[in-house]
């Protein structure tokens, strides 16, 4: 028996399930890169680009994924011999600092572990340990996708006004963007970056970084930069080639039109509010799982401090594996695995999965990736708690009258 026969449903951190519309506006013959619809089309893509971060002032668009918009922004922010601060939630952070410290930057890491936020007063005294200003910025994730912990961005803002000092705060938005409320300008952001297979539901392929007019001038003598990577060109270009040094990902970028026209069309605070409840309806659906075994439980226990795009898991190790190995072979859902759970920093891929829930995902796509995961519990004899499936479309039904 297997009831996997029907559209699979990849619910999984990115690439998140790539909207209809989306593949439509890409499925096209090359365009001319030296003129006509693509420049006219691309011309309109910058204001809206700004608008889902939340900001007036500068974007630079790479063909590149997350990995590569990380070293985009520190080719621009840092300088050979630079400090950077990481402040690391998760196995995200730990990347980040790792590609920065590549390119020749010395970084601190604060370490705040897999299952909490970063703790304000750390910071505070992590920058007052700084009287010299060596620091030229602090990078964060917003919502690191390894553990699903969300970080306050706008309190990290004011920590660095409260203490004085002048570093840059750059966000990794690649999780988030899109899905958890952001607002780079008025939160006091510099440089942020995103990716486009996540919530902005286009194909991976396609980087961000945005850029405030401080970062801009702060950052303009910054060695680390090739001509490639350099993102004054890019968000300022004479000519159409310089926005992407050389070739245009051409179909990429009819793509992200489309998926803009789609935010645009569904409002940014209503995407918001959908991922909210989405993320309450699996947040309530582990807490009934895990009142009838406690190895199963949500990673973060302060939902406050969650992200609202992908949910990490206990789930006892070995079941987590079986749990995501049966509902992708037998009912057609692929659910995430558990990344860097385990100190330090290593693969627990048996004890922990992931819910993405994500971009173009509805009530019926998260409501029936539960009911599946429940059925895998009950073929696969896991032990659960009762009325998980009840307490999910609860959350819906009280959420949308
Ligand atoms: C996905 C992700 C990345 C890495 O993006 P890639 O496209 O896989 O290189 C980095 N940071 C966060 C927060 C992410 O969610």
């Amino acid at each position: 028996m297997n009831l996997s026969y029907g559209r699979p449903y990849l619910a999984i951190p990115g690439p998140s399930v790539m909207p209809d519309r989306v593949l439509a506006a890409m499925h096209r013959a090359s365009p001319d890169i030296y003129g006509g619809s693509l420049h006219d089309m691309v011309e309109t893509i910058w204001p809206d680009l700004k608008n889902v971060a939340g900001t007036a002032a500068n974007v630079a668009l790479y063909i590149g994924n997350g990995h590569a918009s990380w070293e985009a922004a520190n080719a621009n922010l840092f300088s050979r011999g630079d400090k950077a601060l990481v402040l690391a939630t998760g196995n995200f952070g730990h990347g980040w600092a790792r590609s920065v410290r590549a390119m020749g930057v010395e970084v601190d890491v604060l370490d705040f572990g897999t299952a909490s936020s970063v703790d304000l007063g750390q910071f505070e005294a992590a920058l007052r340990a700084d009287g010299a200003h060596k620091l030229r910025a602090v990078l964060v994730t917003q919502v690191d996708t390894a553990s699903t912990i969300k970080n306050d961005i706008a309190a990290l803002r004011r920590v660095m006004d409260f203490v004085g000092h002048p570093a840059l705060l750059a966000v990794d938005c690649i999780a988030s963007l899109g899905c958890d409320e952001y607002r780079m300008d008025d939160w006091g952001v510099d440089v942020t970056v995103a990716a486009s297979q996540k919530g902005l539901m286009t194909p991976p392929g396609l980087g961000f970084v945005w850029f405030s007019d401080k970062a801009r001038a702060v950052c303009a003598g910054s060695d680390l930069r090739t001509p490639y990577w350099d993102w004054t060109p890019r968000a300022g270009a004479a000519e159409f080639w310089q926005l992407f040094n050389g070739t245009a990902p051409t179909h990429h970028l009819f793509g992200l039109r489309e998926a803009l026209d789609m935010i645009n069309e569904e409002g940014l605070e209503n995407i918001w509010a959908r991922h909210t409840v989405l993320a309450r309806s699996v947040w309530a659906a582990f807490d009934a799982w895990g009142a009838g075994n406690p190895a199963i439980g949500l990673n973060v226990a302060n939902p406050a401090l969650r992200g609202h795009s992908v949910t990490a898991a206990r789930m006892g190790a070995p079941h987590a594996t079986r749990l995501r190995d049966w509902t992708e072979f037998k009912a057609g859902v692929t659910l995430g695995i558990g990344l860097g759970m385990a100190e330090p920093h290593e693969p627990a891929y048996h004890g922990f999965l992931r819910v993405a829930h994500m971009g173009h995902v509805n009530a019926h796509m998260t409501l029936g990736a539960l009911a599946v995961m429940e059925a895998g519990m009950v073929a696969l004899g896991i032990d659960h708690g009762p009325g998980a499936l009840a307490a999910a479309a609860r959350i819906v039904g009280e959420a949308v009258r």
